[in-house]
């Protein structure tokens, strides 16, 4: 039998026009059932003026104020956002808390199916994975596994190693792995400490990593794939949007957007101004899935930016996003520009000689100079020469100034959960 090339072909290949239809009568529905169904939104809307039969084209979104991350807005109580009855709700996740509180997150049986499984699902198919496939899952994210299921892969979780990291090594060989799902900061860790134990990385089954949960250097994928001869497939999603929004095709340019299922427009964070295709900015997503807590214009407080349109050689006809380069806290002004610490990451993983964990000390919000702590490899004896070497590429690639500490290999406290590059004085 001729495998498929499509999870959902209908939505994948949809011509352009008639996806933009959908979206349309999706907003259009949406936001009715957001304003008579909720107080929260209904108060939103009244402030701003709005209603929902002002509401017709995609274009009119603009018209709908912005809301704000849910672990920052927490006055509102959970009951006036919920737009379904309590007892409609089928499931619970929760925010991760990296900005704010951890708040609950509720879906309705509709949705569990639609983000849990089918949307979940295609986007695992449109990675590569198939029924063939052996997954090994070690992230926290315990929610999202079951599109591996659905679409007939065989499971390793987290629970299967008792969360003990040499006994998920032991499970890696010993399962026949053949896609690894970590945290891309964590994920060379996992592999060196493989190795210690005696286990090649090439010589084991894995085919392909699928990173999530945080932005990750296009340089330090490429090291990553370099080193291990395997590819890193991105996915991109939130739990209180949906956990599998958009994902990376074979084509390798960006990830496909789920776009029957949400809007992302990209503002200026400041202004909030909408930002043209190829620019970046603040993502905002507005999702046409959700049932029991509606989402409109909801500042995630990501960077990104949509990719220029064109037809994707995979043959899918669902528009591209770019990955996620860090969150708009992290955005800092020094001299005339503002960076992100992914910026220093992409300099710093292409110089030999230092080892890749790095702290930007940031002594208040502007400063003229970024100042850096940086691990240098143990073989590096000239350390003035590599200083000045890494100074030049920051002024070169990033084009601001550059204080450096360069400290030895293991100096700064590896990170054990979302990377932290930022120190705060
Ligand atoms: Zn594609």
């Amino acid at each position: 039998m001729e495998e498929r090339k499509f999870w959902n072909e209908e939505i994948e290949t949809m011509p352009l026009e008639k996806l933009r239809k959908l979206q349309e009568e999706r907003l259009q529905h949406t936001v009715e059932w957001a304003y008579t169904r909720t107080k929260f939104y209904r108060r939103l809307f009244d402030q701003a003026g709005v209603k929902p039969e002002d509401i017709t084209t995609l274009e009119d979104i603009r018209k709908l104020p912005f809301t704000m991350d849910i672990e920052v807005d927490t006055d509102v109580p959970l009951k006036d956002r919920l737009a379904i009855p309590e007892d409609e709700i089928k499931m619970f996740h929760s925010t991760s808390g990296t900005v704010g509180a951890v708040v609950p997150i509720p879906f309705s049986k509709k949705e569990t199916e639609f983000f849990f499984t089918e949307g979940e699902a295609r986007a695992r198919w449109t990675m590569g994975v198939r029924p063939s496939d052996v997954v090994q899952v070690l992230t926290r994210f315990d929610c999202c596994f079951q599109g591996y299921r659905e679409l007939g892969a065989s499971l390793i979780l987290m629970s299967a190693g008792r969360y003990n990291p040499d006994h998920q090594i032991q499970l890696t060989r010993d399962g026949r792995v053949t896609i690894i799902e970590h945290m891309p900061s964590l994920l060379l860790g996992y592999f060196e400490r493989m190795e210690q134990l005696g286990a090649k990385v090439q010589e084991t089954n894995i085919r392909m990593i699928s990173g999530v949960g945080e932005g990750w250097a296009e340089s330090y994928k490429r090291k990553v794939e370099e080193k291990y001869g395997i590819p890193f497939m991105t996915l991109y999603g939130a739990v209180e949007t949906s956990p599998c929004f958009a994902s990376e095709c074979e084509a390798r340019k960006g990830m496909h957007i789920s776009s029957d299922a949400g809007i992302i427009e990209v503002v200026d964070p400041k202004t909030g101004e909408p930002l043209p295709e190829g620019e970046e900015g603040e993502l905002v997503f507005t999702i046409l899935a959700r049932e029991a807590m509606p989402l409109l214009r909801y500042k995630v407080g990501d960077v990104g930016s949509l990719l220029p349109y064109e037809p994707c050689s995979c043959g899918r006809t669902l528009p591209r996003m770019s990955y996620v380069k860090g969150r708009v806290s992290q955005l800092m002004k020094i001299g005339e520009k503002k960076i992100l610490p992914i910026d220093v990451e992409e300099v710093i993983a292409k110089i030999e000689g230092l080892e890749g964990e790095f702290r930007i000390i940031l002594e208040k919000p502007e400063m003229d100079k970024l100042k850096l702590k940086l691990e240098h490899k143990p073989e590096v004896k000239e350390l003035k020469t590599l200083r000045e070497k890494v100074e030049e590429a920051i002024l070169n690639e990033i084009g601001v100034r550059s204080e450096l500490e360069l400290v030895p290999q293991g100096s700064l406290q590896r990170v054990t959960f979302k990377a932290q590059r930022v120190e705060k004085l």
